[in-house]
């Protein structure tokens, strides 16, 4: 034995640095849980898995092996039309009468269903969207337990969130939503109109549907009664049909701008009420009085770490003059040091990139950047050779008017553009369509309160970022949206005053 150790060949460590600051030196991590996935998902509609009346299913794909998940129904117009009947008949009979403690028993025991398959669920987001376990283990999925939970707190206090007034269900909420939050999502859309006594129709992204169909199976474990919730997988057309419906009361809305719009003209003139969380470009301040060390570290969090496939992304960095060349070459060391590849590897900090589609719209947009003269600058991970990937990127030498400062990349793609006086950084930060968040970092009190009230948008965290609760209300200013999910602001868009 101890002469087999001795002839065992010692490990030659790596010659290239990058393997070294790319984790070449850990042993791989992954997730070992066992879970629970079927070969094909059904749309889940009045209680029941059932086949989608165009017979079609399309595939859900794991991005960072390019394989087959499951299959999924894909519903079509007819689909919506049952749907919205279920969700009608279970309001009118079922949910809408229903005393609020009832309903809130219901939440709190989906909540903590979820809880108990917190794990499962944090493996099959990252399976099915790219994001890394970390991401989805300690942040999406608690996150969606405890949006649960808040919900079904409120579903017997409506009277005290609305003092002097009652609170009335407004109906059948139509629900559609993105590919970078599947789940937490969900669970914003679903437990606030839920809790207000509303029931649901919810279209799930096209490339990240098994959470939910995962959900819905959790709904049935709960009891909840048949009708309250149907998710119906599908592709854009399914969620034009479903907000169009017109026995649909409400309608909420999470994804791009561009959507967005074409939604809101939808729903004009008719009695629908609505939520729409849009995109952003949120910009980062550092001045020079910053704790320098926690800004990048902020910065790498609020656009790397995900993929940049956050909403609320800072994806704009303005660094005061005195501080932007430390700034520019720590967060370039930091960078060295991410590491990407198996979204189910606990070490990794950059994941897949959710479809072959989003990975070229990255590269687009990081092309135009290069044409219109600023100046790009990549670490040196090796990218896996399946799947999609993209290195964590930044552009100095950027202009206002260049299309990565202004248009949405949802993509590790960061632009760096410096300035001299609060005054400027100020202008330049709101020089943008949107208006979704922000992130302040100086160390003086007064200068947070005079930025974070100049900047129009909806959440500026102070030397910090990234950072939610479900009893924080969210939402955009400008192009970024309409309303507020979270919070006691988020229950009013369910409810009727009177
Ligand atoms: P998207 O293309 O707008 O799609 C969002 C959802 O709408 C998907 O389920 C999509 O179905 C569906 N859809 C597409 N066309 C539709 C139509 N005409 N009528 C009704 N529904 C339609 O956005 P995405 O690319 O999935 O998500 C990324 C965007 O979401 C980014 O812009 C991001 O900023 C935004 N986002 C905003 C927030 C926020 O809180 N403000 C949070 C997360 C994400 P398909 O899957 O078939 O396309
Ligand atoms: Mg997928």
């Amino acid at each position: 034995m101890l002469q087999e150790s001795k002839t065992k060949k010692k490990k030659k460590p790596p010659t290239d640095p990058h393997d070294f600051v790319h984790g070449a030196g850990f042993a791989p991590a992954p997730e070992s849980i066992a879970i629970r996935l079927n070969k094909a998902y059904g749309l889940f509609i009045n209680g029941r898995f059932v086949k989608a009346s165009t017979g079609k299913t399309f595939d859900s794909v794991n991005p960072a092996t390019e394989e087959v998940l499951a299959k999924v129904s894909q519903a079509g117009k007819a689909d919506v039309n049952k749907a919205v009947k279920a969700a009608r008949k279970a309001y009118d009979e079922v949910w809408g009468p229903m005393p609020g403690r009832e309903r809130g028993k219901y939440l709190f025991r989906l909540a903590r269903l979820i809880q108990e398959r917190a794990r499962e669920f944090a493996v099959i987001e990252s399976m099915d969207g790219g994001k890394p376990i970390r991401e989805s283990r300690d942040v999406d999925i608690p996150l969606v337990a405890a949006h649960f939970f808040y919900y079904a707190g409120w579903a017997d206090k409506l009277d005290y969130a609305f003092p002097g007034r009652k609170a009335r269900p407004l109906g059948v909420a139509g629900q559609v939503i993105p590919w970078n939050f599947p789940l937490l999502m969900a669970a914003w859309k679903l437990a606030p109109a839920l809790a207000c006594g509303n029931t649901v129709v919810l279209k799930p992204a096209e490339t990240t549907p098994l959470t939910a169909m995962k959900l819905a199976e959790l709904i049935q474990e709960a009891e909840i009664p048949e009708g309250v919730v149907n998710i119906i997988p599908g592709y854009g057309d399914a969620g034009a049909a479903l907000v169009e419906h017109p026995d649909v009361d409400k309608v909420a809305f999470t994804g791009s701008t561009e959507v967005g719009k074409r939604i809101q003209g939808a729903v004009a003139g008719t009695k629908k009420k609505f939520t729409l969380e849009l995109g952003g470009k949120a910009a980062h301040l550092i001045f020079n009085d910053a704790p320098i060390d926690q800004a990048v570290e902020g910065i790498v969090n609020g656009i790397f770490f995900n993929q940049g496939h956050v909403c609320c992304a800072g994806s704009r960095l303005f660094v005061q003059e005195g501080v932007a060349a430390e700034v520019i070459r720590k967060l370039k060391r930091r960078m060295e040091t991410l590491v990407v590849g198996d979204p189910l590897d606990k070490n990794t900090d950059i994941g897949a990139i959710n479809s072959a589609e989003q990975l070229e719209r990255i590269k687009l947009l990081v092309n135009s950047g290069e044409q219109e003269g600023a100046c790009l600058w990549q670490s040196g991970q090796r990218l896996p050779k399946k799947g999609y990937w993209y290195k964590p990127t930044l552009f100095t030498d950027t202009a206002q008017s260049h299309r990565i400062v202004q248009e949405e990349i949802f993509g590790p793609v960061l632009a760096i553009q410096t300035f001299r006086t609060v005054k400027e950084a100020i202008t330049k930060a709101n020089n943008t369509p949107y208006g979704l968040s922000g992130g302040v970092w100086t160390d003086k009190g007064s200068k947070i309160f005079k930025v974070t009230h100049a900047i129009r948008a909806g959440v500026i965290w102070a030397n910090t970022f990234n950072k939610f609760d479900p009893t924080s209300p969210f939402g955009g200013y400008k192009e970024s949206g309409v309303g507020r999910e979270g919070g006691l602001q988020g229950l009013a868009p369910y409810v009727e005053l009177y």
